[in-house]
């Protein structure tokens, strides 16, 4: 690993910068072209075209599904700036060249050789990738596009299963409103089998304010059939009925496996406000007999909340990923406040990448450098003991990850 780790030279970041990390929530990389205007619905498909032919890249660096206001470049941000400043030496270019100096090295090198080059400097030992988002409708590709990331980072990758594309998926083959709880178990059932987790995405459909409590099959039967004559109708298979996301998630739970759920910040999809995961204490204290682990994800700028609920609840866990890549060199400051109350056995690393890897890329050589400085800085200080220091950035990076959801 040449990853620059945190600035003091202690034990703490010497082990921090060879940490082989496990990266507990993430998607797949693009391993497309990404140069030109997106035009071509590379991108996002609503960035407009802006000087350079930007554009296609520009819309991975912000969470707006908008383009830029008039004039202005997504690369003016702490996460654009972090692309020039640490993803240009990948590439062989000297730090901070013009974003259309960058996007014409990556095309010069190949999508495929700018992706390999960002996952194996990533140092990750693993990826535990969401596969209901970024990944094609079709279930049968999936293995094809889990293999290919395999290959270019020469990490293990395993899957974790989306609890609503499941549900999507099952109403778009067609089943009656009766048969539709079942029909789904033995979906979630089939899709899960190599699964080290499943996620729940019900904070961008109803938020996090949702009732605890199970839903009565009758509440689900009479849900289902609403939904199921809206997909026949035409009308997109988009689950947003609180009823059936309760339902699938409680599904969730009795399936043993490690529940993930989005919290906090993502793109324009969520109300921010209804994302606190405190919202989801009743819920949280009704899953906890039954030792399922509940995953708070991203959970920025509520990873305080998240922190206390991690104190509370023994089965309780938190990350801030994607907040480390867009804070940029302010990640030190979200890495710090997530140690504030959270027991650090409790705490995970993630990138939550999703897009061009050199998202992968900067999650992992970001948290490197935050978590570095915030522990070499409290070593310095005296606060803190040097091999302390290194077993926690090992237990947040690595550890804590293998543990939970039973890697070996
Ligand atoms: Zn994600």
């Amino acid at each position: 690993m040449t990853t620059p780790a945190g600035p003091p030279a202690s034990r703490a970041a010497a082990e921090l910068a060879a940490l082989a990390l496990i990266d507990h929530h993430v998607h797949l990389p693009i391993t497309g072209d990404l140069s030109g205007d997106g035009a071509d619905g590379s991108a996002r498909g609503t960035a407009g075209g802006t000087v350079g032919g930007t554009a296609a890249f520009e819309a991975y660096l912000t969470e707006s599904d908008r383009p830029p206001a008039a004039g202005l470049t997504s690369f003016d941000s702490q996460l654009g700036t972090a692309v020039r400043r640490w993803c240009a030496p990948v590439l062989g270019l000297d730090p901070f060249p013009t974003p259309a100096r960058y996007l014409g090295r990556r095309a010069e090198l190949g999508a495929a050789e700018a992706t390999r080059r960002f996952l194996r400097a990533t140092g990750a030992a693993a990826f535990l990738v969401d596969t209901g988002y970024g990944a094609t409708g079709d279930p049968a590709l999936l293995p094809t596009q889990l293999s290919e990331m395999r290959e270019l980072s020469g990490a293990d990758v395993h899957e974790v299963v989306r609890l609503e594309t499941v549900a999507e998926r099952v109403a778009r083959a067609g089943t009656t409103a009766a048969g539709f709880a079942d029909r789904f178990g033995a979906a979630l059932q089939d899709e899960a089998r190599h699964a080290v987790a499943v996620k729940s995405v019900i904070a961008y459909r109803c938020g996090l304010d949702f009732d605890p409590a199970p839903p009565s099959h009758r509440e689900v039967v009479a849900a289902a059939g609403a939904w199921l004559r809206e997909v026949e109708r035409g009308g997109r298979a988009r689950v947003s009925d609180p009823v059936l996301l309760r339902h699938l998630l409680w599904a969730g739970v009795e399936r043993g496996l490690p529940v993930q759920v989005h919290t906090g910040f993502g793109d324009p999809d969520l109300e921010l406000h209804r994302c606190d995961p405190a919202l989801m204490t009743g819920f949280l204290a009704r899953v906890e007999p039954h030792g399922v682990p509940v995953m708070l994800l991203h959970c920025y700028p509520y990873h305080r909340s998240a922190g206390y609920l991690a104190q509370v609840f023994p089965h309780v866990f938190c990350d801030v990923g994607l907040a480390v890549n867009h804070a940029g060199t302010r990640s030190a400051a979200v890495v710090a406040e997530s140690l504030e109350l959270a027991p650090f056995g409790k705490v995970l690393y993630s990138s939550d990448a999703s897009g061009p890897a050199e998202l992968h890329y900067l999650g992992a050589l970001l948290w490197r450098r935050a978590i570095g400085r915030v522990l070499g800085e409290w070593v310095a200080d005296g606060d803190w003991d040097d091999a302390d220091a290194a077993r926690v950035a090992s237990m947040i990076g690595r550890g804590n990850a293998r543990r939970v959801y039973r890697l070996d």
